[in-house]
């Protein structure tokens, strides 16, 4: 507000302006406010006259309101009046004695009277005027300065924000043909109980439809936190309630403010017509010219706001605010039914969300054995498509041959869906295996009962089992292995030391048993080093120290250190070229690589057969190799070969080829797993060809040491 007005003297009281702030804002009609605003005034500021004049728009009709009564009967200067209307500034006057009156009818006591003109600015525009008169010597405006300067923009925004009309609880006469045809109708749908969403919704379309609203929006009311809260809105041109800081919808206001607000707190319905500027904060769409807004009360308590919008001013007339009350309040008792049943749905959705998130495979059957609702890790774990609940499912007649292909042992399915015919009461428990790929499942089933106890049908849930059973399988072998594999060297150092100790022996004899003993010793310390290697791998604890290293220089060390085992029984012999690219790796690892191998190439031959060692540089590698220089190394023999159904397995921990030979030459499982790893931390590759009983070769690849590697700057 621009007004400048003199300095102030403080007599106002706040709370006189706090009155007078409640009067402006009160549900009164705008006439109403006004009139009770200058009682007020004229009583706190001791002035003899006050006159308002105001206009809604700026070629409006103009508003004039007295003080009543009217104490002087002097005529109002409009000179004064249209200065301030044009310069917007505050005016003074004196008035003449009252000589000049007609008839004499006022005498004033002192023959001063101080004029003032106060414009009421609001956003660059004057709404109206505020005139005070005084029979001070001092100008009204210096005395009541801090009140007048408060109190003015509340007058221009109580001008400014359209007065609205309270709508009197119609008889609902006065419906058009179409609108009571249509109420008819809506008490039909509405009378059905329905879930609180689905009621307010239809609702809101009905009013839509029969007001010629443009939009409009249904809210709850929390008489609680005194706010309201939107449940379904329509026709805006963009979201109408802004959205939150969380970027959420804006769903909640406090009902102190806007028109819905206004008819929560106040149980009335209410009208705005001719809405110059949306300043509703609940909704700021702003093409809005008028605004109708109907409570539905069950027993004067309001449960909810419809708020209809047009950008028509007069666009609801009698017969649309007739229907809308008319439709509130047939609204009343269905609204009162779906809030008190909201709860059980709510909690219904609830376990709703529960039931479909669990990762276990759940199904409600009836008594009959028919699929009532499953959840999507039931699907998940059976592997089959969703199934239309619309028509009837029974297990096992549908389910059975959805996974026939896959079933191991179906008839132990349809025992599973027949037992509970002859003990409907029992819990059930059974496994399932499908194959391809191969699946174990836990099934169980427990009877259900409604609320009073009397039995509906099943429970089922169902468990993917496959990898706890892996790991339970696992497990068994390993001890299993670990114990056989461990116990047989033991038992031999025990023995031959037992033997040695019992009485005297040639010192050739003796030879023999301690180079037994020193072998057996070796074999353990290997199957323990393989185990400790095998944990740190899977713990992610192994890590590369790689070097540019000669693999010649590797393969003879390899060859010298296994040398004394092998060459009893076998040859082996290395295809290298004289001058190989060095590789990149760590020294230790390969020579744990190859000596794996080999050890494999022995153990799984027969005596006197040869085991070829091959480097090559420049073959072709396998389509999925990584990209790079890579070495090529390949470890033939001449053994017992691997069956093509094993060769997938066999780099798997634990596994061993199960045959009288390889029972026979023992081993835990362990050697290829660490082997691959070991290769893969690397960057490369290892693979296997292999025939039954003629041998097999593996081959694996490590980088090669390029220029950079080689001579680091
Ligand atoms: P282990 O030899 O201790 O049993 P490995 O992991 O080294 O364990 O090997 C796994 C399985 O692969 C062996 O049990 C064996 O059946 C098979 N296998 C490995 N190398 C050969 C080979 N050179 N010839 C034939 N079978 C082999």
């Amino acid at each position: 507000m621009s007004t400048t007005l003199p300095q102030p003297l403080p007599i106002t009281s706040p709370v006189l302006l706090a009155d007078l702030a409640r009067t402006l804002a009160s549900d009164a009609p705008l006439e109403e406010r006004f009139a009770a605003m200058l009682r007020q005034l004229r009583d706190a500021l001791e002035c003899t006259d006050l006159r308002l004049l105001w206009w809604e728009a700026s070629d409006g009709p103009r508003h004039e309101l007295h003080a009543e009564p009217v104490r002087m009967l002097l005529p109002w200067d409009d000179h004064l009046l249209t200065t301030t209307i044009t310069t917007r500034q505050p005016q003074h006057g004196t008035l003449l004695p009252a000589d000049s009156e007609p008839n004499g009818a006022f005498r004033l006591q002192n023959p001063t009277v101080q004029s003032a003109s106060l414009p009421i600015l609001w956003h660059e525009q004057c709404w109206g005027v505020l005139e005070v008169r005084t029979q001070t010597t001092a100008p009204v405006t210096s005395v009541a300065q801090p009140l007048l300067a408060t109190l003015l923009p509340l007058i221009a925004a109580a001008i400014a924000t359209p007065a609205t009309t309270q709508l009197t609880v119609r008889s609902f006469g006065g419906l058009n043909v179409r609108q009571q045809a249509f109420l008819d109708r809506a008490y039909q749908t509405i009378e059905t109980p329905q879930n609180l969403s689905e009621l307010l919704e239809r609702l809101l379309y009905v009013a839509l439809e029969n007001t010629g609203a443009e939009a409009g929006s249904i809210a709850l009311v929390d008489h609680e936190r005194g706010e309201l809260v939107v449940q379904h809105y329509d026709g805006y041109p963009h979201e109408p309630f802004g959205r939150d800081m969380f970027g959420e919808q804006r769903r909640r206001w406090s009902w102190e403010y806007g028109l819905s607000g206004q008819v929560a707190r106040s149980g009335r319905a209410a009208l705005l017509r001719d809405i110059q500027r949306n300043s509703d904060p609940m909704n700021s769409t702003p093409q809005i010219r008028a605004r109708m807004a109907v409570p539905i009360s069950v027993d004067g308590r309001v449960l909810a706001v419809l708020a209809l919008d047009s950008p028509r001013s007069l666009a609801f007339g009698e017969s649309e605010q007739g229907f809308t009350q008319a439709l509130c309040s047939a609204a009343a008792g269905p609204l009162r039914r779906a809030l008190w049943f909201q709860p059980t749905l709510e909690q219904s959705v609830q376990l709703n969300q529960v039931f479909s998130s669990l990762i276990h495979g759940l199904a409600l059957l009836d008594r009959q054995g028919r699929l009532l609702r499953y959840n999507p890790a039931w699907l998940d774990v059976w592997g089959i498509p969703p199934i239309d609940l619309e028509r009837p499912f029974h297990a096992p007649w549908d389910l059975v041959p959805l996974l026939l292909p896959r079933l191991i042992d179906p008839l132990s399915l349809n025992q599973f869906c027949a037992d509970p015919q002859g003990n409907p009461t029992s819990e059930q428990e059974a496994q399932v295996l499908l194959r391809d790929p191969h699946q174990e499942l836990h099934l169980r089933a427990l009877p259900t009962r409604d609320s009073i106890g009397q039995l509906t049908g099943r429970l089922w849930v169902v468990n993917d089992v496959t990898r706890e059973n892996e790991a339970d399988r696992l497990k068994r072998e390993f001890i299993s292995i670990v114990s056989h594999e461990l116990r047989t060297p033991l038992t031999s150092i025990l023995g031959y030391t037992e033997v040695l100790m019992s009485r005297p022996f040639s010192p050739a004899e003796q030879k023999d048993f301690y180079q037994t003993i020193y072998d057996q010793s070796n074999h353990l310390s290997q199957i323990v080093e393989d185990l400790l290697g095998m944990t740190r791998i899977e713990a992610g604890k192994v890590t590369l120290n790689q070097w540019v290293v000669s693999l010649r220089q590797i393969i003879q060390e390899v060859a010298h250190q296994l040398g004394p085992h092998v060459a009893s029984r076998h040859s082996i012999t290395v295809h290298m070229d004289q001058r190989v690219v060095p590789v990149y790796v760590d020294r230790d690892k390969v020579k744990q690589i190859l000596v794996n191998l080999l050890t494999n190439a022995v153990k799984y031959s027969p005596r006197g057969g040869e085991i070829i060692i091959r480097v090559n540089e420049q073959t072709t590698l396998p389509a999925d190799h990584p990209e790079g220089d890579f070495t090529q190394i390949a470890v033939s023999d001449p053994g017992i070969g691997i069956a093509p159904e094993d060769l997938p397995k066999i780099w798997e921990r634990f596994y061993r080829v199960d045959n009288s030979n390889t029972r026979r030459i023992g081993g835990t499982g362990l050697g290829l797993t660490i082997t691959k790893r070991l290769v893969e931390l690397h960057g490369g590759r290892i693979w296997v060809e292999s025939q039954l009983n003629k041998g097999s070769t593996f081959f694996f690849t490590l980088p090669q040491a390029t220029e950079d590697l080689a001579w680091p700057e």
